[in-house]
């Protein structure tokens, strides 16, 4: 049987597509963020503009610190499962210090926002008496995993419409037990859900709250708990998971809420039991990162000025972006094929590193660059990158809008 030619004939779909995806082989360079060395076509130095280390701490030497102190003390990994010798006195301290972002009594630490999300959800949905888990339209695809492993009744909501969500929540069963899941920030198009509606809708049918917040965290809130905690609305969700990946810049996952909520995860989630721990040094790194942005403002601070920025130049140059109130900047191509193309010239004539997002990422007819402008990001960088879309916007006779 020659199975590869069963695997290129998918794979030969995706290219004739222009969905196939292509790694930028980089060396993100410590210390000089967004810069990173490039092992690809075009200069040898690039700028990163879609990172999700949206806040630059994965370089902040207060966290490399950490983590590199914690190797030489701990050592590599974890050693085991959480259950079986895998959990170091750091794990422990990195809960507590979750369970305080977010203003809960627990927090419980997995090894990516992913498998928080697919572990959580298909843990409740199948183990809550007539579970019925109502998802938002365009909740993340660990989340949509998770939902679907739970194997319980579900029902999808038109995305951010609190009136089509209180419909759905009054067709539940009587003696259903509801799960409203949501995302604040929702990644490719960058709009924050209404949370306080959701969440009075929510309590008026007695359902439990499940807020996705790996978009928000660090960079929302007085102390980076979220658009939760910015708007005031922590104690009112059952359930906050987030990522240590993105603006904590290390890795790892982890949802918060009630004790007895994070024993019923930890003692049933298989995704929780039967994995190897995270490494006790990761857990010391978003540790450290999590302590800094609780207090320290200049990084979210910087981030909104240069997004601000970003926005302001290409609304000048009359390139076309989604209006939205957080900090990712999407510009539509529309194509899949110009959107790749638009990437590459990019990055090999003007060695900006922005990676097209195409189906099924985000569906097809909607292909766009999404631009995470951050703190370390200089007016320079800024200035290159709008001119440099402004050449192509002119090369590649893309409509511009009025500014
Ligand atoms: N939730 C959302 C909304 C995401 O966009 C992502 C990843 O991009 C995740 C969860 C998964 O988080 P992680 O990258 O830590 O696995």
């Amino acid at each position: 049987m020659d199975f590869d030619s069963l695997f290129n004939t998918q794979l030969d779909d995706l290219k004739s597509e222009g969905n196939y995806r292509i790694f930028a082989e980089l060396e993100r360079a410590c210390g000089s963020f967004p810069r990173a060395g490039n092992h690809g076509d075009g200069p040898d130095q690039v700028t990163v503009w879609c990172s999700n280390d949206y806040l630059g701490m994965g370089h902040n030497p207060k966290v490399t610190t950490a983590m590199s102190d914690a190797v030489l003390k701990y050592g590599a990994g974890a050693g085991g499962t959480r259950n079986i010798s895998g959990t170091n006195h750091e794990h422990l301290l990195l809960e507590r210090e979750l369970a305080d972002l977010h203003g809960k009594d627990d927090a419980l630490l997995f090894t990516s926002g992913y498998v928080s999300n697919w572990a959580a959800l298909s843990t409740l949905g199948a183990r809550l008496p007539n579970a019925v888990i109502l998802s938002d339209a365009l909740n993340h695809a660990s989340m949509i995993e998770g939902i679907r492993h739970a194997k319980c009744a579900k029902k999808i909501w038109k995305h951010n419409d609190v009136e089509d969500l209180d419909r759905a929540l009054s067709e539940c069963p009587a003696d259903a037990t509801k799960i409203v899941a949501f995302e604040s920030v929702y990644s490719m198009d960058g709009d924050i859900a209404p949370i306080r509606e959701i969440v009075e809708v929510a309590e008026k049918h007695g359902a439990m709250t499940y807020l996705d917040e790996v978009h928000a965290v660090g960079m929302y809130g007085p102390r980076g708990g979220g658009v939760a905690e910015e708007q005031g609305l922590m104690d009112r969700i059952t359930l906050i998971e987030g990522t240590l990946g993105k603006a904590f810049g290390v890795v790892g996952g982890y949802i918060t809420g009630s004790v007895a909520l994070c024993d019923f995860i930890r003692s049933f989630a298989s995704g929780f039991i039967f994995t190897t721990a995270l490494p006790p040094a990761c857990a010391a790194g978003a540790r450290t990162s999590i302590a800094h942005l609780k207090e320290s403002q200049i990084e979210r601070e910087g981030q909104r000025r240069q997004v601000a920025r970003l926005r302001a130049k290409l609304d000048a140059a009359g390139i076309p972006h989604l209006p939205n109130p957080s900090h990712i900047i999407p510009v539509m191509i529309k194509d899949p094929v110009k959107c790749r193309e638009i990437a590459d010239i990019l990055m090999e004539s003007y060695g900006i590193y922005v990676q097209p997002i195409n189906y099924p990422t985000v569906p097809k007819g909607t292909e766009r660059l999404r631009f995470t402008p951050g703190p370390l990001h200089t007016d320079a960088d800024i200035d290159h990158l709008v001119g440099a879309l402004s050449a192509l916007w002119s090369q590649c006779a893309l409509s511009r809008a009025v500014a």
